[in-house]
């Protein structure tokens, strides 16, 4: 998905060059410590991330009850589950869930900038950020859909929701086909980030 947006080729080294430089300029200033940025860092690999995500949507493909909370009050059935601390915390102080079902495709974007619920999707990536993407998602979201692969049929209806410092949406996608033995671990093991964000499906594990 990363040629579908005009972005330079070395926007990840040019990118790492600048925050370099503005780290070792803010430490030199003293207007952080040496591990700052390390601490955020492992706060988005340890504590807020898609991890938490995918164990929220796998907990709810198993238990059908859990899943009607978690569309019907967000933040009080993510505070059931066992998840580290935070999960209403920064960006995360109004999440909603939406689920995907036989009838309904629902797409995350944020047409005014990239608001996006880190505690369970951790932080948004480059293109969720694109004036292109946001603007589109919006217009033509079956067509932004297809060329992220995913090909949503003429009777299923696609719902655009958009994100806001008010109320950050995530999606619960369908549960893929031949997953009926697997544990829930193994299940949000299969649930990626852009699942969740509407733009992937979750396929079905390696045969
Ligand atoms: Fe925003």
């Amino acid at each position: 998905m990363t040629d579908l947006f005009e972005f330079s080729d070395d926007r990840e080294a040019s990118s790492a060059a600048k925050v370099r430089a503005l780290e070792a300029l803010l430490i030199e200033k003293g207007v952080i410590g040496s591990d700052s940025v390390d601490a955020v860092l492992k706060h988005f690999e340890t504590m807020a991330g898609p991890f938490n995500g995918a164990k929220i949507v796998a907990h709810a493909w198993v238990d059908p009850a859990y899943k009607q909370r978690l569309v019907e009050d967000t933040p009080k059935a993510i505070a059931e589950l066992s998840l580290p601390l935070g999960m209403a915390g920064a960006e995360g102080e109004h999440m909603a869930a939406v689920a995907n079902d036989a009838d309904t495709h629902n797409l995350i974007i944020c047409t005014l900038c990239s608001c996006y619920p880190w505690p369970v999707l951790g932080l948004p990536p480059y293109w969720y950020k694109d004036p292109v993407f946001r603007a589109r998602g919006v217009r033509e979201p079956r067509a932004v859909l297809q060329e992220f692969g995913v090909t949503v049929p003429e009777a299923k209806s696609v719902k655009v929701w958009d994100s806001s410092a008010q109320i950050r949406w995530f999606v619960i996608p369908e549960r893929p086909a031949n997953t009926d033995g697997l544990s829930e671990e193994a299940l949000a093991a299969l649930v990626t980030p852009e699942s969740m964000m509407g733009v992937a499906l979750v396929a079905p594990p390696a045969a």
